[in-house]
């Protein structure tokens, strides 16, 4: 309609179809599964667990996972890089946290934000000794990941170097770890080899005088496979937490909405490079979702999405933006809502199919899922302070 009227009021453009958020996608996130996972992950493992909420929680959000995680049972939280760990301090966390990727240059910032350090050589201890108060450090033993941690041959000169340090007050080693290769695999020849060294590793730093308050080794993988002999005082569990294993519950959703439909006869080539064909008469509906958004380009031609109560293939390359759906004979209306990613009760793919067409793994799909997609936590501390969770609780 052409406007005449200058002065007239401008009608307001209808709104665009997009989700209760107000976003064109969102990852809806529900706590009570995460919370049911952290419950079940414990009581397999017996002992303490360290909720794992690197790179955003796995893509769920690391400030509101941690805090459901401590409310759930979880007693300590784990991540890559000094700057996670400032995140969850920033946000009032004050349950331990690890931080296990050595960056010297913030080991003062950590040290004074009660945020515990990973050590792996003389090296790092002394750079650590040198720049900060009193540090609480773990010594992180290389079992045979051989990706970090120390050499074996250097381990007795690290726990004793410690363990002097220790004595003159100048840092605390609070922690003793390692890492497994084949978690899942309590009979591989390789874990038979980790726990061996593992245990010779604490009776050496012992016989230094070190008396670490943990010592920790196990992840998702070797609770739900081998937790007798690898749970130790601490089990540090991530993947587990966001439903990737056995008898676990995916908490993360991944919904959006149809934003155009057209019919379109069959034989047509369909996106870039005409890689696909409709091989009917059909309706083609547009997905405002990516590569650029976590929808792996890898899954063309094998992935299907839910679309207002079923599965339709997606037809044509994976786009940045956006992916086309080939949904039938008989058109969706604009506005459809379509989960791309989901726990599978309704029949939506979950991040297992996702990892299968794509070639990859679950966690892969759940770090790769975008900033535009809006995260909204539901069912368990939606915006709500959850109490703080204190070092006593350890
Ligand atoms: C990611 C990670 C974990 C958690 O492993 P999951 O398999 O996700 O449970 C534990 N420890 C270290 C060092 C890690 O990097």
């Amino acid at each position: 309609m052409i406007q005449t009227d200058p002065s007239a009021p401008v009608a307001p453009a209808p709104p665009a179809p997009t989700s209760p958020a107000g976003e064109l996608a969102e990852a809806v996130v529900d706590h009570g599964a995460l919370a049911a996972n952290v419950r079940t992950l414990r009581a397999a493992a017996g002992t303490r667990l360290m909720a794992v909420v690197k790179a955003d929680a796995f893509g769920h959000g690391a400030v509101p996972v941690a805090r459901t995680c401590l409310t759930a049972g979880a007693s300590w939280l784990g991540v890559t890089r000094v700057g996670e760990a400032l995140e969850l301090r920033r946000a009032g966390i004050t349950a331990p946290v690890l931080a296990w990727l050595f960056e010297p240059a913030r080991a003062e910032e950590a040290a004074a934000a009660h945020v515990d350090l990973s050590v792996s050589s003389p090296g790092d201890l002394a750079a650590v000794a040198r720049t900060t108060g009193r540090a609480r450090l773990h010594l992180k033993l290389d079992t045979g990941l051989h990706r970090s941690g120390c050499p074996g041959e250097d381990w007795a000169r690290l726990v004793s170097a410690a363990a002097v340090l220790e004595s003159a007050g100048r840092v605390q080693v609070v922690g003793l770890w390692s890492h497994l290769s084949h978690g899942g695999q309590p009979d591989a020849v390789a874990t038979h080899r980790q726990l061996l060294m593992f245990r010779v590793g604490i009776d050496v730093a012992r016989a230094a005088g070190l008396r670490p308050e943990i010592v920790h080794l196990a992840n998702t993988a070797a609770v739900q496979t081998n937790s007798r002999h690898t749970a130790y005082d601490l089990v540090r569990v991530g993947a587990g937490i966001y439903g990737i294993g056995d008898g676990l519950r995916p908490a993360l959703t991944v919904r959006t909405r149809v934003v155009q439909v057209r019919h379109v006869a069959a034989g047509r080539g369909v996106g870039y490079d005409h890689v696909d064909r409709t091989t009917r008469d059909t309706h083609l509906a547009l997905v405002p979702l990516g590569y650029a958004d976590g929808v792996p380009r890898a899954a063309t031609g094998r992935a299907s999405v839910w679309v207002g109560g079923r599965r339709a293939r997606l037809i044509g390359r994976v786009c940045m933006d956006q992916v086309v759906v080939d949904v039938g004979p008989e058109p969706v209306p604009i506005g459809t809502e379509v989960l791309v990613l989901g726990a599978g009760d309704r029949g939506e793919p979950t991040a297992r199919d996702w990892a299968s067409w794509a070639g990859t793994n679950e966690h892969e799909i759940y770090t790769g899922i975008g900033a535009r997609v809006v995260r909204r936590h539901v069912g368990g501390t939606p915006g709500i302070q959850v109490p703080r969770v204190g070092t006593e609780e350890r």
